[in-house]
């Protein structure tokens, strides 16, 4: 059973966000991949709303992109609808959004799948892992097997089964097995999975009613057209990939909304307890939304196409699990929404999660060698956060296949290294969704510069093609040169370019500055800087002119923030040995050793950030470690 068809490098289980990310970022670094997964033809299927992106989402599509990913690309492909959130706050949390076209966006990974050179296609369930002892105390995956007895051989194997694993659904008080709305649930594999050494819980997730848009009264709506200029996800994408554009629209729920929801309460499987596992905070039902925010009369709700091509749209904002009847009277309650037609229920589903502690930083786990989790599967929710995890968990299982050592992003260096080093170090009890307020680095980690943070590591990594690589040398230069071209350009009271500068730009100008320093000035950005025809640039590049000007006026910020980068960093560094006996270090209570343990963490600067772990505590590890040296 080893030859070509059953044995790979890598195996991805799943074929969602996560998935199709690991298994093109494990071909990309030269893996000979599977990709195995229930239905070929949902392969990169959005499960709930139709949009990539929003604020600490649309940074970590910008990472995926940096890194050679394809969640950026495929949003450029099918994005209706496009908004720059935040645009007139600082760059820190400006944020790109788009709504997408589904059948668009699903197309686009499917195609990149199937051009994938090393990758490999195949359609089925997984019902089992192959696990053996590797003889020195440890489990090692070796496999996985099918529901249809085919046994596929591989050293790394990824799962990114998604909200897959003994999935529930719940409309009402009906309850059945499922992956998702249409899609059979994962109930052997996730059964086999109990019976191994991981931490298990369930979380749960819901997801609008689908309407009928012909049904719908846009004339008393407000209609949301996209921005214009247009952003653009991926840094290798021009507004000539997006495809024709639609609005969205705004309305609001009624009072009459709120009753008839107040009112079935007591058929809600969220009230009832019928549920059990811990939904988003941050996405919350409309039967929570109306009990949470009681004084609240109305809730806003965005009207989204689902697609160009098609009727449905996508009610975001009023998820929920109560039963049909009590679905259909609480939509036909809001405005412009009297006569709507429900094409499909909104709907709960709980699910299996793993607790991520459990896992290494590089997102294997840490009880079986060659295991890697990503996505839903460990407690995130959202696609963005999916394929992120996604993408490094494919990248390190083809480094394990190819005996390489592990890669994951520092938390300084990108959003993706704050999710997993939020999720190995602190777990989660609820579905954990990115947001610019966890990143400490945040004036560091800008969408904008995205490139410039990960795209020479993505190469290295042999993730980053010949193309996107002299994309971004070009720009990486252009900005070096155009920075230093600023700073050699003088003005002074009496010379010609200050002269100048004070005429066209009504600046005061009492001692001799350089163009950067002119570009410090609030009054003044690079377009009215460059007006003036000294410092005219030869040639203007709106993502260059774009770098040079946060450069220049956060610099001040930006400097002290990488010396406390460099601060944390001597810790950061600092190894924990695996399998680092506690019980050693002289002085630590009993509660934090068993955080520690809990954990395990890999360096020091990890187990620092434990909730309830002292900075005396770490000062005892350190002196125990610097010791043991
Ligand atoms: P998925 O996209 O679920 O993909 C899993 C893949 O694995 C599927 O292709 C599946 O067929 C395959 N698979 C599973 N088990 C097996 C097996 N045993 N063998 C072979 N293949 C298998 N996110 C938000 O951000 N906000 C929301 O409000 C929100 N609401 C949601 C509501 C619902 C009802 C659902 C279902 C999801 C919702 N999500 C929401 C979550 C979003 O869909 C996920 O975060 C995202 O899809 C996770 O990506 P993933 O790759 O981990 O898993």
């Amino acid at each position: 059973m080893t030859d070509s068809f059953h044995r790979y490098d890598v195996i991805v289980i799943g074929g969602g966000h996560a998935g199709t990310e690991a298994a093109l970022a494990s071909a990309r670094a030269g893996a000979r991949t599977l990709l195995l997964t229930h239905n070929i033809e949902t392969v990169g299927a959005m499960s709930c709303n139709p949009a990539i992106g929003g604020i600490g989402k649309g940074h970590l599509v910008r990472e995926i992109d940096a890194l050679g990913g394809v969640m950026a690309k495929a949003a450029d492909a099918a994005g209706i609808q496009w908004r720059r959130l935040n645009a007139s706050k600082g760059p820190a949390v400006r944020a790109t959004r788009c709504q997408a076209d589904r059948g668009l966006y699903r197309a686009f990974i499917r195609r990149a799948v199937e051009a994938q050179p090393n990758l490999t296609l195949f359609q089925s369930a997984v019902d089992d892992l192959v696990i053996e002892s590797d003889g020195r105390g440890r489990d090692r995956v070796r496999g996985a097997l099918t529901n249809t007895g085919l046994r596929f051989e591989a050293p790394s194997v990824v799962l990114t089964a998604g909200t897959f694993l003994a999935g529930k659904i719940h409309v009402g008080q009906t309850q059945y097995a499922a992956g998702r709305m249409g899609d059979p649930p994962a109930t052997t594999l996730a059964a086999k999975l109990r019976e191994r050494p991981f931490v298990v819980d369930r979380l749960k997730t819901g997801t609008p009613p689908r309407i009928d848009g012909r049904t719908l009264d846009y004339s008393v709506m407000e209609e949301q057209p996209g921005d214009d200029p247009r952003p653009v996800f991926s840094f290798m994408g021009t507004r000539a990939d997006h495809p024709r554009q639609a609005s969205c629209w705004i309305t609001h729920t009624s009072e009459r909304t709120h009753d008839i929801i107040r009112g079935a309460l007591d058929r809600s499987p969220l009230y009832s307890g019928q549920i059990e596992g811990v939904g988003p905070r941050y996405c919350p039902s409309i039967e929570d939304k109306v009990v949470r925010f009681a004084e609240k009369a109305s809730h806003q709700i965005f009207v989204e196409p689902e697609g160009l091509d098609v009727t449905e749209i996508y009610p975001n904002g009023i998820s929920t699990s109560l039963p049909f009847d009590v679905q259909l009277a609480l939509v036909r309650s809001i405005r412009g929404f009297e006569n709507a037609h429900i094409t499909r229920a909104g709907y709960a589903i709980e699910y299996d999660y793993f607790d991520p502690r459990g896992l290494q930083a590089s997102l294997e786990t840490k009880s079986v060698a060659g295991l890697f989790f990503a996505g839903q599967v460990n407690g995130t929710t959202g696609y963005e956060e999916a394929a992120a995890q996604g993408l490094v968990a494919g990248l390190n299982a083809a480094r394990l296949a190819q005996e390489r050592a592990a890669w994951s992003p520092r938390r300084d260096q990108a959003y993706i290294g704050v999710l997993i080093d939020d999720l190995i170090t602190q777990g989660t009890i609820e579905p954990y969704r990115m947001f610019t307020s966890r990143a400490e680095y945040r004036l560091q980690l800008r969408e904008d510069n995205a490139d410039l943070r990960l795209t020479g590591i993505g190469r290295e990594l042999g993730l980053v093609d010949d193309a996107r690589w002299a994309a971004f040398a070009r720009k990486r230069d252009a900005v070096a040169a155009e920075t230093q071209r600023l700073g050699a350009l003088w003005a002074s009271p009496n010379n010609a370019i200050g002269r100048d500068a004070v005429a066209t730009l009504g600046i005061e100008l009492s001692r001799e500055s350089s163009g950067l320093d002119l570009l410090r000035r609030p009054e003044l950005d690079y377009a009215k800087l460059t007006s003036v025809p000294a410092f005219a640039p030869a040639a203007e590049d709106p993502a260059v002119a774009e770098q040079v000007e946060i450069e220049a006026k956060y610099s001040g910020y930006l400097e002290r923030q990488r010396e406390e980068i460099a601060r944390a960093q001597r810790n950061e560094g600092k190894a924990i040995p695996a399998g680092f006996d506690y019980a050693q270090v002289r002085g630590l209570s009993a509660e934090v050793r068993q955080k520690f343990e809990r954990v395990r963490p890999q360096t020091v600067g990890q187990a620092g950030r434990i909730p309830g772990v002292t900075p005396a505590a770490i000062s005892l590890l350190l002196v125990h470690l610097e010791r043991a040296r």
